[in-house]
């Protein structure tokens, strides 16, 4: 019987990614807390036009996304031609490594990094390097020391998720001035509108051809389920990446709902000043339970415990009681949970479960 071909090379050597868990057998009253979404959900205004635009599943969406483009450029002030949009972030990732890496190539990210960025590197067929952090924190001397006549791409998410850390506006500066020709630094935005006065690294990617931004509606939009997100840098780089782009890669529910909520500002600011102020209220119950966490610039914080026993023995007992959390072990960080900032009930249950938890180790 004729076989089926083999896998390209790099293909096997990619870990499955594993999501947040999302149940608990026999537990209904669950919060995931487990995949950084938005605890108060998409702005109403989302939800609404997502309903509106349910009445039209038969009709294909449009191929250029110029609408949802445009509101992206008035709201951040960016030139609508230079925007790309992606099913999730994560497809604009691909997209790079699938365009700029191949065979040979090596993309570099750090020992924390996210998933996707090694993920992605083999299966374009090119080999991800991988670079220390200092105090869980990107080292742009490191990163600068890690970028060989061979990297292609550097990626760097800030803030960075697991970590929850990030670097100044003048450390991105300097990494993006000190890569060689023929290789793009890729600033994964993911979390910035979190944070205060920080542009994601738009005005780096305006103004230099190698520094690139992908961005998402998947965290502060709350809108992970419909698969959103958008990528900005110089327009050759643009023109590039749509070559590959499949022509329908968003549905017109999705481009309808995201373009909703980026007009939204209003919900928007008032998701993140929750964030901020949830983010300190988890952050200070953590601390008064002796487990230290590093400043947190996102949606979440990664609760540091003894050890990977500790930390087993904590996510279990979260578990228990309903609560989910991630293990982030895969990212090298087996002593630490990563708990997304939930709505205050949910910090609250957080909290009161690790107490109960360091009741049972007395
Ligand atoms: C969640 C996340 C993304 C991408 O999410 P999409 O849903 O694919 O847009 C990208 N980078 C980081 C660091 C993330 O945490």
């Amino acid at each position: 019987m004729p076989q089926a071909p083999q896998p390209q090379p790099g293909i096997m050597d990619i870990d499955l990614y594993v999501g947040g868990a999302s149940h608990v057998e026999g537990v209904t009253d669950v919060i995931k807390l487990s995949s950084n979404e938005n605890p108060f959900g998409a702005s109403p205004k989302a939800v609404a036009a997502a309903q509106q635009a349910a009445t039209k599943l038969h009709v294909y969406p449009n191929t250029d996304h110029a609408s949802l483009r445009a509101a992206i450029g008035a709201t951040y002030d960016l030139d609508p031609g230079r925007i790309i949009c992606g099913a999730g972030s994560d497809e604009i990732i691909a997209f790079l490594c699938q365009a700029f890496a191949g065979p040979g190539d090596e993309v570099v990210h750090t020992e924390h990094g996210f998933a996707m960025y090694a993920i992605s590197a083999r299966a374009a067929g090119a080999t991800p390097v991988v670079v220390k952090e200092t105090n869980r924190t990107a080292d742009v001397d490191a990163i600068l020391a890690g970028v060989s006549d061979k990297t292609r791409l550097v990626f760097i998410a800030n803030p960075n998720n697991p970590t929850g850390t990030m670097i100044g506006g003048n450390d991105l500066r300097r990494l993006a001035r000190g890569l060689p020709d023929g290789c793009m630094l890729v600033i994964d935005g993911a979390y910035a509108e979190f944070v205060e006065d920080y542009d994601g690294g738009a005005a780096l990617a305006t103004e230099m051809p190698n520094v690139f931004m992908t961005r998402t509606f998947s965290k502060l939009h709350g809108l992970g389920g419909l698969r959103v997100g958008w990528g900005y840098g110089a327009q050759e780089v643009i023109d590039t990446l749509n070559r590959i782009r499949g022509p329908f890669n968003l549905s017109h529910v999705g481009l309808a709902a995201a373009e909703a909520a980026i007009l939204d500002t209003e919900y928007q600011d008032w998701c993140k000043s929750e964030n901020t102020r949830l983010r300190a209220q988890l952050v200070a119950g953590l601390d008064a339970l002796n487990l230290p966490s590093d400043r947190s610039e996102a949606n979440f914080v990664l609760a540091r415990f003894a050890d990977g026993d500790e930390a087993a023995a904590a996510d279990a007992h979260l578990r228990g009681l309903g609560i989910l959390v991630r293990r982030v072990s895969s990212y090298g960080l087996p002593a630490a949970l990563r708990i997304t900032v939930g709505d205050e009930p949910g910090v609250a249950r957080t909290l009161a479960a690790l107490r109960s938890f360091r009741d049972t180790q007395a």
